[in-house]
């Protein structure tokens, strides 16, 4: 008996320690290493020579204008030197031969306004939330089915003992331990996989909310510049397909500035969300716009050419100009508030996006000339 005694003892105590001690959740692996960057191929002499007139444009540019070596700052002359922001090289350009200091609030006020979060940060930390989530539920579920089948095997183990032993008091109380044991353990399980279960549900929710999110310029509630590229890729895709005539615009408000330094900046933010809604009463499910960023906006006809496109943008802009826009805070009139565009014909240049830079610099063109009008972007001839 007490061999019996002490075999169920030891069984115990050893049902006690897996009990007890096998929960403890193994460390999440740590992220694996990015891969090794791949050496750098010899670069030929003239790339050498090109990467350091880069180097050397971007860190002049810093020295010359007294600006702190900042990452945005590295980021905004980058961008300026390397082509990747002609617009902003332009501004720069025009600000040294005007001869007026580039200072670093105004490299702030041009570069600011670029949205610098696109909302695919945003998407990327939550998609990460999530899966980390239901990781856990995973694991709590295997966890759940793992004890279910220890327990299984541990009382069948117990219950043949049982059938063999005429003195089955210990073995009887052990069982009872065993069960009491198993229920604790499985209501804790059940309760972790119902919080999981309502964690990874709200953290859908918040998902598929900043999913929207992250298409909306929040200033104006339009398309913002990430949504309005999808918009061109797919509408440029089924234009091509159908055959079918794709223009874009880019427009900007004349004299912005003016009216920040007059009225304050929330003034001109309602400016902005007036041309907003100037130029979104012309859209439909073929005709987009979005806001750039600032005070400009992108647009795409579908099916017009860019001499129809020009027309619809004629119509806005003078509906626009007729108004007599009031700050609603003073009172005092905004006096003229007018906008500028250039129009480009897509399908005229090898890309969408080559088709906005010239869109971009018929607008440049249509600011020379004297503002609030639009142009059309001329595509250079082949051979040109
Ligand atoms: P132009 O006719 O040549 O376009 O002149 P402009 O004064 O409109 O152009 P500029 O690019 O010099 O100024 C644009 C200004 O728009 C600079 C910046 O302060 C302002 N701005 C950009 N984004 C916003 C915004 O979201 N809200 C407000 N209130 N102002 C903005
Ligand atoms: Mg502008
Ligand atoms: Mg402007």
């Amino acid at each position: 008996m007490h061999t019996h005694a002490n075999s169920s003892e030891s069984a115990s105590g050893s049902l006690l320690g897996w009990l007890g001690l096998r929960g403890s959740r193994s460390q999440a692996p740590a992220a694996e290493a990015a891969p090794a960057a791949q050496p750098a191929k010899a670069a030929p002499n003239l790339l050498r020579q090109a990467r350091s007139q880069l180097l050397e444009s971007v860190s002049m540019f810093l020295l010359d204008h007294d600006l702190a070596v900042t990452a945005d700052n590295l980021l905004a002359a980058h961008s300026a030197f390397s082509g990747a922001n002609p617009r902003l090289a332009r501004q720069i350009a025009t600000r040294i031969n005007l001869g007026q200091p580039i200072t670093q609030e105004w490299l702030d006020e041009v570069t600011c306004h670029q949205e610098k979060d696109s909302g695919e940060e945003a998407i990327e930390r939550l998609m990460t939330k999530l899966e980390e989530n239901l990781d856990a539920f995973a694991h709590t579920s295997k966890t759940a089915r793992t004890a279910t089948s220890d327990y299984s095997t541990q009382i069948e183990r117990h219950v043949e003992e049982l059938e063999q032993e005429q003195e089955a008091g210990q073995i009887v109380a052990n069982l009872a331990q065993i069960a009491r044991a198993m229920a604790e353990r499985t209501r804790k399980v059940e309760h972790d996989m119902r919080k999981s279960e309502e964690e990874a549900k709200s953290l859908r929710l918040s998902l598929a909310k900043a999913r929207r999110d992250a298409d909306v310029d929040h200033l104006t509630g339009l398309p913002n510049r990430r949504a309005f590229e999808a918009l061109l890729e797919a509408h440029h895709r089924e234009a091509q397909a159908a055959i079918e005539p794709l223009s874009v615009a880019f427009c900007d408000i004349d004299h912005f500035k003016r009216v920040n330094d007059t009225h304050g900046h929330d003034a001109g933010d309602r400016v902005i969300r007036t041309i907003g809604e100037t130029l979104a009463r012309i859209t439909n499910e073929n005709c987009h716009v979005a806001r750039h960023g600032g005070e400009e906006f992108v647009m795409l006809f579908r099916g017009l050419t860019p001499a129809e496109a020009k027309l619809k943008l004629d119509d806005a802009r003078e509906k626009m100009g007729a108004r007599k826009l009031v700050n609603r805070k003073n009172d005092q009139p905004f006096g003229q508030i007018t906008f500028s565009g250039g129009v480009a014909d897509v399908f005229a240049y090898p890309d969408p996006r080559t088709a906005l830079a010239a869109a971009d610099e018929a607008l440049y063109r249509a600011k020379e000339e004297g503002r609030n009008r639009i142009n059309i972007a001329t595509p250079a001839l082949p051979g040109d």
